[in-house]
């Protein structure tokens, strides 16, 4: 039997991976949208989410895609309102709004997801197991994807707290943190801000345990989103964002990428167990590297 869900932004994600997932799952009925101009073909759209929380009492989960920064009103709300919440990646603006969100989860015993999607990627899991007990010598992100492309005309990005070049950064330091065996922590940053912008649009990051990240948003053509991890048993290899995976030089078959699919799963799992999931560990990372990056000015950007 499916449960109803509300889906909160319907922008870009929302239409890419919200709405199909939730079309695929069996576990979910999409009942209402709450968005100041998208809607869904089909669905109740609400403009103002106080009228959608008190009119439609059966709706029990609330998922939020809105961009970082107005988030947060959007998931205290509902949770102030007893409903359980999922959120997009980055969980919000700062570590501090989470925490608290994670305060008022506790308090109203509601579940609370801060997604992180890149973590569902299907060679993920793999990775994690098979470097579980092992040394690692190092590793080695590189994040180089086209804005233009990914976030058309979202000048929100390179507002304050849209996080620029760490808002897929975080993608890859989400799979990073899920798959080393200990923790790291970073030692320095190189940031290139834009003149005209007020987040980087490249970073080169340096963590202990000679773990590396250069992350670039100025990449045309082929997109690279890659992850190598080097142990005295050979390397892992994540590419494509996680979903193909090579030990050793031989490809290991992973199965299907459904990364968005495996979250509502997710989220069926933990409104049915009564948990939260909530790990901060990719964004204290980003808000590491913004205390201690050397900054320089680059040429302005223009969408
Ligand atoms: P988006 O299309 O710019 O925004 C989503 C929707 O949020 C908008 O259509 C807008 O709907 C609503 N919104 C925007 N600003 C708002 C505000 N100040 N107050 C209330 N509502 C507001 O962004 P997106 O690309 O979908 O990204 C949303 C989140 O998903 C971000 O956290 C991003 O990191 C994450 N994400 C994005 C991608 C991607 O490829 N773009 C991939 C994975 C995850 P209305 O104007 O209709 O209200």
């Amino acid at each position: 039997m499916t449960a109803p869900i509300c889906l909160v932004g319907i922008g870009k994600i929302a239409k890419d991976q919200h709405v199909p997932a939730i079309a695929g799952s069996a576990d979910w009925d999409l009942a209402a949208t709450v968005s100041r101009a998208g809607t869904v073909n089909g669905v109740p759209a609400y403009q103002d989410f106080a009228q959608m929380l008190v009119e439609r009492p059966e709706i029990e989960v609330i998922s939020l895609c809105l961009p970082p920064v107005p988030r947060f009103d959007y998931a205290k709300a509902a949770i102030s309102a007893g409903r359980h919440v999922m959120l997009e990646k980055p969980p919000g603006a700062t570590i501090a709004e989470v925490q608290e969100l994670q305060r008022l989860a506790g308090e109203a015993g509601v579940c609370l997801f801060a997604t992180w999607h890149s973590r569902m990627a299907c060679g993920v899991a793999a990775a994690k197991d098979w470097l579980a007990g092992r040394n690692v010598l190092g590793a080695q992100i590189v994040w180089k994807e086209d804005v233009r492309r990914w976030h058309p005309g979202q000048e929100w990005v390179f507002e304050p707290g849209g996080m620029g070049v760490f808002d897929p950064g975080i993608n890859a330091l989400s799979i990073l943190t899920e798959i080393l065996p200990e923790a790291v922590f970073l030692r320095s940053a190189e940031l290139e801000f834009p003149e005209n912008r007020q987040t980087p649009i490249a970073a080169k990051l340096k963590f202990s345990g000679n773990v590396s990240a250069d992350l670039d948003w100025r990449q045309e053509g082929p997109q690279t989103w890659q992850i190598k991890v080097q142990t005295a048993d050979g390397d892992v290899i994540l590419d494509a964002g996680g979903s193909l995976l090579s030990i050793g030089g031989e490809a290991i078959d992973v199965g299907e990428n459904r990364e968005y699919p495996a979250l509502y799963d997710r989220m069926a799992e933990l409104v049915q167990s009564g948990q939260s999931d909530v790990d901060l560990a990719p964004m204290i990372h980003v808000s590491d590297a913004l205390t201690l990056g050397r900054r320089t000015i680059v040429e302005p950007f223009h969408f």
